[in-house]
């Protein structure tokens, strides 16, 4: 099966506006001339608009990182899905591991904001992950089914064929520690076999499962050869232009 291969910069809260024009300068200096990856860029929301100038003649899509579920209303500092509709978004990331961990986001709040996002036709990506502590004492798998499965509750095949899904172990985000390509793999696989069993075989066949966690261009080729492995989710190493296009040479 030939499926979408997706590349998603997060740059999470880095770059404002000018500094977002200077990174779709350079990468377009330095594009392919044709690529079949999906690029996509998620900036901070301030730095949206900027991106929005720049990113459709590189090709690039765009992201955000987070939204609200509530559509309006006396929710300060927060932003809604049709705000994002606004600034060109076609993705919102959701459930990142920053979002669950630092800003205690519950399975339950991911979810309504699932629901608002497939409200307003926003693509989904979802991510899941274990922490260390959970991977060393054997409940990989658990943890990932809890937060899959949550998160896809009341979602229809047909929404379902809009979506990513992120895997992306807490261990390795941000922290230079790679997973193994096999580790990789074995949680692709295993993420894939519960989307089958929850759905079936074509959703689960067509859907794009992304690796996330220090990923660079120097590690990401073994992983990137994995059969379950259909791109990356990547945050440091997608700040340049130069190393986020060196990960997408690996991927083609
Ligand atoms: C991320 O932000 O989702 C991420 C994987 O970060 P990094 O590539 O820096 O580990």
């Amino acid at each position: 099966m030939n499926r979408r291969k997706i590349l998603v910069a997060n740059w999470k809260m880095y770059k404002t506006g000018a500094e977002t024009l200077l990174f779709f300068e350079e990468l377009k200096s330095l594009l392919p001339q044709k690529t079949s990856v999906e690029m996509v860029v998620a900036p901070p929301f301030t730095s949206l608009e900027a991106a929005s100038k720049l990113s459709k003649s590189c090709g690039v899509k765009l992201s955000a990182q987070n939204m609200h579920w509530e559509e309006k209303g006396a929710f300060t500092g927060e932003i809604s899905a049709s705000m994002l509709k606004a600034l060109f978004c076609e993705y919102v990331i959701l459930g990142h591991s920053e979002r669950r961990h630092i800003f205690h986001e519950t399975d339950q709040e991911i979810h309504s904001k699932i629901k608002a996002a497939l409200q307003h036709d926003l693509k989904i990506i979802l991510c899941v992950g274990e922490n260390l502590e959970e991977r060393e004492s054997n409940q990989t798998s658990s943890v990932l089914e809890k937060q899959l499965l949550s998160g896809l509750s009341g979602v229809s095949k047909a929404q379902l064929s809009q979506w990513v899904i992120a895997y992306e172990p807490v261990w390795a985000i941000g922290t230079g520690k790679v997973a193994e390509p096999a580790q990789a793999e074995e949680a692709h696989r295993f993420i894939r076999r519960k989307i089958w069993d929850t759905y079936d075989m074509d959703v689960a066949a067509a859907l794009p499962i992304l690796y996330g966690g220090s990923v660079k261009a120097e590690n990401f080729k073994a992983i990137s050869s994995q059969p379950n492995v259909d791109g990356a989710l990547v945050g440091g190493a997608s700040l340049q232009a130069k190393s986020f296009i060196e990960i997408l040479k690996q991927m083609t």
